[in-house]
């Protein structure tokens, strides 16, 4: 689902990414930790391609992105891509059904289709007496749920998520975390999820440690149930 190859990623004299090789398989739920300056935003940025690599290659879903010219790369994210952060940045004067339908409009989806599935999702995420109501009008883990069902919108194949729980409390973290797997396990997608949240990294099918721009020896760069897994 996910190939990377060989990246390296440089601001100016800052060599952030060193080399980094990694595969992750459809329907995986990976995260990724590791020090601050590690280098796991922009792998995540990378591979959302919000920012491009100096050198190396990178395939989602099947498309070399590294290859798409940059007036194809918002219509790939908006197509293949959702982006959930560690602050909602839901839009205040809109209301929970409404952000969650933008993306689709951005897509090019007609009103009707984009509000059944803003539905779906909001029902799914045991939203739906909030669809109406303005993110200042939600708690706190509530507002995150509808950003997760506004990266969903779309259908993306890939969730990469920058630490997703970082603001919420205990029991909102928990409930986002149950979340991703009920996601993956009815609609199979696959979760990039970068964090220092140890609970989460715990539970995920697979952790990447990163440092100084590479990943550690315990990381497997391959997905586990890939015959041709090795250990860095
Ligand atoms: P954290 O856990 O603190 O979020 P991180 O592992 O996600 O850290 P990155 O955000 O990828 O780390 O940043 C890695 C390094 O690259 C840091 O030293 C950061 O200051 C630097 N950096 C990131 N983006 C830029 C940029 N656009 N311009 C210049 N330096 C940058």
């Amino acid at each position: 689902m996910i190939n990377i190859q060989g990246i390296t990623k440089s601001f100016g004299n800052l060599q952030v990414l060193k080399g980094i090789d990694l595969h992750i398989g459809k329907g995986e739920i990976v995260s990724i930790v590791g020090p601050s300056g590690a280098g796991k935003t922009t792998l995540l940025q990378i591979i959302g391609t919000l920012d491009r690599p100096d050198s190396g290659s990178v395939t989602v879903d099947g498309i070399n992105v590294s290859g798409l010219s940059t007036n194809k790369l918002s219509d790939f994210r908006n197509r293949h891509i959702g982006f959930v952060f560690q602050f909602h940045q839901l839009l205040p004067e809109f209301t929970a059904l409404e952000n969650i339908m933008i993306p689709a409009f951005i897509a090019g989806k007609g009103r009707s289709e984009a509000k059944a599935r803003a539905e779906e999702l909001l029902q799914f995420l045991g939203l739906a007496d909030r669809a109406n109501h303005k993110p200042n009008e939600l708690s706190g883990g509530e507002k995150q749920r509808v950003a997760v069902a506004r990266a969903l919108v779309n259908e993306p194949a890939v969730i990469l998520a920058d630490e997703p729980s970082g603001s919420l409390d205990t029991k909102n973290k928990a409930e986002l975390h149950q979340l991703f797997f009920d996601l993956r396990d009815k609609f199979g997608q696959t979760f990039v999820i970068v964090t220092h949240d140890e609970q989460l990294a715990a539970i995920t099918d697979r952790t990447i440690h990163m440092k100084d721009g590479l990943l550690m020896p315990e990381s497997t760069i391959t997905s586990p149930n890939d015959p041709t897994t090795t250990t860095v």
